[in-house]
């Protein structure tokens, strides 16, 4: 069997699937994107596929290496993205190649379903106890929620309020059986984070996420250990070498993202690293479906696994939602909070690929919004 083709699709809101098919007629379906730089990436798929054409799709490790560190230069979002749907394209067609769901390839299931939590509250989150009532009513058992919006490097008395204020209002709703996890978004200072950590504590929160930025990690230490609070970080890593230093600062929880830390192989690799450090992991994904589809075949094949992101609702799916490329939603068919083990070969989904031309033909330029302090200075979004 060769690979043939690999072709690119920008489909709204914002995202960027990748097809690859073989000279046996097997195709397989990835989504390598960077939120905001679809077509920078789409670049970088068309680049690595000039060694693709031809190759053996089932050499999906030799692959990965080649594309991986074969280019001298590596490393970084839109390399690793790129590679991350390829990755995820090529252990679909090997799913259909053996008649297996991924997690079969990946050594079987470790669970017969996978927690799911959903997005409450978008950039400017308000009204959150409405909203959480919704998905209480829907199912769900873990909501997740930016803890602020723009928000002063030394943040006033008020701020830090309205951060503990929205928390408390979300667990009143919860009650104590259901969980609510806080996105700092890397948009809350490390001063700020100290300060609001152990505050938060008592509000028994799942996990507070990128309390600082990625490239603030110095501070992670301090972080962990001034709360009783689980650290989570990792969708802005891209190898599970930018993992090491958070697990030995004690993060509790890896979020690599599928499409953007190379992949199914990777993250699978990542996984068993956050095992050596007694850390769960709990995929990113406020992707589209394909993201998901792979991030759930790790997750049904990894033991130290905590809860899956999904995007379902989330305020960036304008227009086009997660369900809207499949010929059967129902694989996504979520039941008290849960998703039930795909049993179909590959990915276990199948794309609708007219829906994806059509989307295609019409492209889109999403872009990441860029925010501001009321003093006129760039603000972290
Ligand atoms: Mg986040």
């Amino acid at each position: 069997m060769k690979i043939v083709d690999v072709e690119t699709f920008a489909v709204a809101p914002r995202w960027l699937f990748c097809r690859i098919s073989t000279d046996e007629g097997l195709v397989g379906w990835g989504e390598p994107i960077v939120e905001g730089r679809a077509d920078t990436v789409r670049a970088a798929v068309h680049e690595l596929a000039d060694y693709l054409i031809g190759q053996d799709p089932l050499r999906i490790e030799d692959h990965w290496q080649v594309l991986t560190k074969g280019g001298f230069y590596r490393g970084g979002p839109i390399l690793s993205s790129a590679v991350a749907g390829i990755d995820q394209a090529l252990w679909d067609i090997a799913g259909h190649h053996y008649g297996a769901p991924v997690h079969a390839l990946l050594g079987g299931h470790v669970r017969d379903r996978v927690r799911m939590y959903t997005w409450v509250g978008g950039d400017e989150p308000a009204q959150v106890a409405d909203t959480i009532s919704e998905k209480i009513e829907q199912g769900f058992t873990a909501v997740k929620m930016n803890g602020s919006a723009a928000m002063s490097p030394v943040a006033t008395s008020a701020e830090t309020d309205e951060v503990l204020r929205r928390l408390a209002a979300a667990r009143e709703v919860l009650g104590a059986d259901r969980d609510v996890a806080v996105d700092f978004h890397g948009r809350v200072s490390a001063a700020n984070a100290r300060r609001l950590l152990p505050q938060m504590a008592p509000l028994h929160p799942l996990f507070v996420e990128e309390p600082v930025l990625p490239d603030l990690g110095g501070h992670l230490a301090s972080l962990v250990a001034c709360s009783s609070v689980p650290v989570a970080v990792g969708e802005r890593c891209y190898h599970r070498s930018e993992f090491a230093a958070p697990l030995q600062a004690g993060v509790s929880v890896v979020q690599p993202d599928i499409s953007h830390a190379g992949g199914i192989s990777e993250v699978h690799r990542i996984a068993a690293l956050a095992e050596m450090s007694g850390a769960v992991l709990a995929p990113h994904c406020p992707l589209g479906p394909i993201a998901l589809a792979a991030s759930l075949q790790v997750a049904f094949a990894t033991p130290n696994f905590l809860i899956q992101e999904q995007s379902l609702g989330i305020h960036y799916n304008v227009g086009n939602d997660l369900l809207d490329y499949l010929v059967d939603p129902a694989v996504f068919h979520f039941v008290d909070g849960h998703v039930e083990r795909p049993m179909g070969p590959g990915l276990g989904i199948r794309i609708d690929e007219d829906a994806v031309r059509r989307a295609d033909a019409a492209g889109h330029r999403w872009r990441s919004p860029v925010w501001r302090h009321p003093d006129g200075a760039f603000a972290e979004w």
